[in-house]
């Protein structure tokens, strides 16, 4: 049973508090992508479950044994680096069955469970090379070649792709899909890529500041952010955020209005801690991709036009209603459209709004609207 089971988990450097308290299961087999801003804490928290952080608090248990304090190796997990960690000095197939070798594993043994792995990752002809001899996406296979022989029960995955160009990177990201799909392995892995985190995981952690904000699968989580943060750091641009008061709060629904725009009443969702009031400011999001047609329309000043081909991008400032967030500067906003659109900067343009497309958030992101 290769289940990871992580409670109260803390980390400190000095008196800095990286992780705070980390509760978090998951399940065999599972596929669990983190993901959160530069310093949230994600490498940290892979490298407690590596082993390569002692924790202040907390425990780890994977499967019914619980690896809190022990060494890195006897844990039953293995991790792949960034930077590949490669043994400059061995070859490729030393590099894969060194694990073993430490292990006290037979000849033979090694050399069949290098075999394998290089069977899967396609890189049976490069054995006998050095790591040097070999470009970015073969070493990183390399490097999950490595954790392969040694049949984990949890492989960890820190950033693996990010030094590898775009189209390398799309295609390993498939290779690893299929890699969790034929070992049936259970799987952590970090990383900075929405693109990764939306397609390879079976759930995603969003972490901020050494704390889970939400967990949940990809769609949950993009469709029925739990807050703001989150709303806004799944999807790229950004959600669209405007300033906004309540003016009508029933059990079932908040009613919002924002100078410009008709009032926009969505069913609530959550209600966590304060209830909301008629008079309170409120933060009315909307994704990029929602505006473009809908019930209402608006004229807009492009600013910038980023054609990019499959899809266009329109950064410009609302006639009417201002922004306080989102990836378009001073108050504009930013619309996408999902193909290519005829417009250029100065441009004013009739752009469609959709009102229930809008999510209502309070200002501490505790009550939803959606
Ligand atoms: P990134 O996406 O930039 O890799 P991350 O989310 O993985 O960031 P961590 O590497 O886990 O973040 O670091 C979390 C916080 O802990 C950061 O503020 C970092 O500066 C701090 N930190 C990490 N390792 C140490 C250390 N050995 N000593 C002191 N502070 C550390």
């Amino acid at each position: 049973m290769s289940t990871v089971e992580i409670s109260g988990l803390v980390k400190n450097f000095g008196a800095f508090q990286a992780l705070k308290s980390i509760d978090l299961s998951i399940g065999d087999g599972e596929f669990v992508v983190m993901v959160g801003p530069s310093g949230c804490g994600k490498s940290t928290l892979l490298r407690a479950i590596a082993g390569l952080e002692m924790p202040d608090d907390g425990m780890i248990m994977v499967g019914d044994r619980d690896v809190t304090f022990e060494e890195p190796a006897d844990r039953g997990v293995a991790m792949v680096f960034q930077n590949y960690a490669l043994y400059p000095h061995m070859t490729v197939a030393g590099n894969m069955g060194f694990g073993l070798k430490m292990a006290g594993i037979a000849k033979d043994a090694i050399a069949d469970a290098v075999q394998r792995a290089s069977d899967i990752l396609s890189i049976g002809d490069h054995l006998h090379k050095q790591p040097k001899a070999l470009s970015g996406g073969q070493k990183q296979r390399v490097a999950i070649g490595r954790a392969i022989t040694r049949q984990p029960k949890v492989f960890l995955f820190d950033e693996p792709l990010s030094n590898l160009d775009a189209a390398l990177r799309t295609r390993m990201r498939v290779e690893l899909g299929r890699l969790h799909n034929e070992l049936n392995a259970t799987m952590i892995y970090v990383t900075h890529d929405q693109t990764e985190a939306m397609t390879m995981a079976d759930r995603i952690v969003v972490l901020s500041s050494g704390a889970i904000e939400q967990v949940g699968s990809p769609r949950d989580l993009y469709n029925r952010p739990g807050n703001l943060f989150v709303a806004g750091f799944l999807g790229s641009p950004k959600m669209n955020v405007l300033q906004a008061t309540l003016v009508s709060a029933t059990d079932g629904e908040l009613t919002a209005s924002v100078a410009g725009l008709p009032d926009i009443t969505r069913p609530l969702d959550v209600t966590e801690g304060r209830e909301l009031a008629v008079g309170d400011k409120v933060l009315l999001g909307i994704r990029p991709e929602a505006l473009g047609e809908g019930d209402i329309s608006f004229n807009l000043k492009a600013r910038v036009v980023e054609n990019l081909g499959r899809e266009t991008l329109i950064y410009g400032t609302p006639e009417n209603f201002r922004s306080c967030d989102g990836d378009a500067e001073d108050g504009d906003i930013v619309v996408q459209y999902p193909r290519q659109y005829d417009a250029a900067a100065g441009q004013t343009l009739t752009v469609g709004m959709p009102l229930d497309a809008f999510y209502i958030f309070d200002s501490d992101g505790r009550t939803r609207s959606f």
